[in-house]
This record gives C-alpha cells, structure tokens and sequence, in this order.
C-alpha cells in the first residue's frame, strides 16, 4: 500500500491526531522513505537505530533488511499502532519513551546507525547525544529543517557557519545532502522546508587536537560576539576568562590574525586556536 494510504488508514483506524508540540509531522512521501532507508544500507549495519517512528514511514522500509531495528517513540499512542504494525517482525523492537534519556550504550558501535525524521523540537539535544555515546555510531541519516542544514553544511564566511558546523564536522568525517523536502512532503505541513543528510561519523576525533575541551572552548569564544573582530570576541567570552594579553598571546600562538571575524577561520584554524588555548590554560 502507498504511504500517504497506509498514513490515511493508521490515523483512521486508531483515531489518531498529531501532537504539534511532540514535533508531529509525519512523512507522506513513499520514495523519500525508500530513499533514506537505502541510505542507511549502504552503512552495511547489524543494527538501526530509529528516533521517533511515529507511524511507521521509515520503520516499514528499514524493517525490509535483516538487521536489528530499535524504535524509540515517545508517544504511547504511536507506540499501540507501531506494535500492531510489527507484530509479526521479530527483528523490529519497539521502546517506548524519551529518546534523549535512553541508555544506548547496549547499542552503539560501529555496525550501528541511527536514522530519524527528526523532531525538530530537539535537533540539536538529539545530535549531541548520538555524537557524544561511546563507542560511537557509524553514522546517521536524518531530516533536519533546511536551515539547520544549512548552518551543518556552511561554509567559513557564510552567516549560517556557526558552532553547530563546527560541532557536526568534530565529529562527522562526511556530511551529505540527500534530498530536499518541501513541506508539503509532511502531514501534517510544517512551516517550512526540511532536507535529508547522511553523516559518516569519524570513529577517531579529528587529527592534531590537543584538547577537546579546549577546542569547543575556543569555538564558543570565536563566535560569542558575531559582530566583534576575533580578538574582542575573545577578550569579551566570559567563560573563556582571558586576559587581553593571554587573548594576543593566544592568536599569535595560533597565528590568527585577530581582526578577522571568527565566522571566517576554517576547521583547522580553529584546531589552531583551540591547542593554543590549551597551552595557555596549561601554562606551556
Ligand atoms: N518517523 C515518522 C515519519 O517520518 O513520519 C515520524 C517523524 S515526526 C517528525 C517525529 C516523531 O518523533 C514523532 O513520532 C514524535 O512522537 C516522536 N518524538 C518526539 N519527541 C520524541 C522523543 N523525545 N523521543 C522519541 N520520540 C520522539
């Protein structure tokens, strides 16, 4: 049965209407689903993660391979219909409750991936967990809001390119677009524009950092005053703590000229700024 049927029939049969504030919006668009699923193969995976199946529109695909499927579904009304829907599939499970507060240790590894619709509500919570469980993930393929597509792909010099480029490319060795989707593509129609991304997590941070800590350190300084040149954006980032002599002694380390706006250093200029950093904390 075509998906914006089978979507049809659930909300029918089970009575169901969508929840805005549970980021509610359900995929109608059957060869985007098949799409994202053969996306998700081509990680050759033992086990998918799904972050909220709602009814069903990406399980269904991805419940066509043999590896082992986890769903994570907060609302316990999509959870009745997603058991009935998979009743007869053993490798499909279903858990439900809050995504962000599940263990996935159990889970994680290099022969699993997650894949998700995402609620937009929580993009940002959502990345970060799935970045920060260890061992980590192969990878991801997601929809996100085009505009936080955008501000994941940005390139240095461009208003979108902020914290959250540099957060995804810490820890993403490959960002891809896979499609984009008009809101139409949904039920029922968000605002705006959404778009489908593959990440290839890297299983090794990236070379030549001294300091993670330093590192992220160094980003949310760089860009705590878009507006300010580097140096005053630094010598201004109360949770960097700097001195106006630390913050020279810091870019000439680094070998940043610090009239520069931080939006136009690149990934390794910031790996730069963020050693240097770490010798000042350090006192070498
Ligand atoms: N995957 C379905 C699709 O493509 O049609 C639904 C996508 S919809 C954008 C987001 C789904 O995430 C909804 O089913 C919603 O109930 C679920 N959800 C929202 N917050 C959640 C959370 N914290 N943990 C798990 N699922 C959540």
């Amino acid at each position: 049965m075509p998906l914006s049927r089978r979507t049809q029939w659930l909300r029918r049969h089970f009575d169901f209407r969508p929840r805005k504030s549970l980021g509610q919006n359900f995929l109608r668009d059957g060869h985007v689903a098949t799409h994202l699923a053969q996306a998700a193969a081509q990680f050759a995976p033992q086990r998918v993660i799904e972050i909220g199946p709602g009814l069903g529109a990406l399980t269904v695909p991805l419940a066509e391979s043999n590896w082992d499927l986890v769903a994570f579904e907060s609302d316990r009304r999509l959870c009745e219909v997603l058991h009935w829907l998979f009743s007869d599939c053993e490798q499909v499970e279903i858990r439900q409750g809050d995504f962000l507060a599940a263990d996935l240790t159990d889970l994680a590894g290099p022969d699993s991936v997650v894949v998700g619709n995402l609620p937009y509500y929580i993009t940002t919570p959502i990345l970060e967990k799935v970045f920060e469980t260890h061992p980590g993930f192969a990878g991801l393929v997601i929809t996100v809001q085009q505009e936080v597509a955008e501000r994941i792909r940005a390139q240095p010099g461009t208003k979108q390119y902020g914290s959250l480029t540099i957060f995804c490319r810490y820890y993403a060795a490959n960002i891809e677009r896979l499609t984009t989707l008009p809101p139409q593509a949904f039920w029922p129609s968000p605002q705006v524009s959404s778009a489908a991304l593959r990440l290839t997590l890297r299983a090794e941070p990236p070379d030549g950092i001294e300091s993670e800590t330093a590192f992220f350190a160094a980003v949310r300084g760089a860009f705590a005053h878009r507006r300010k040149t580097l140096r005053n954006s630094l010598k201004t980032a109360t949770l960097l703590e700097l001195s106006a002599e630390q913050v020279e002694a810091l870019l000439t380390e680094a070998g940043i000229d610090g009239s520069r706006r931080g939006e136009t250093l690149d990934f390794g200029e910031f790996v730069s700024l963020g050693n240097a950093l770490h010798d000042i904390r350090e006192g070498t």
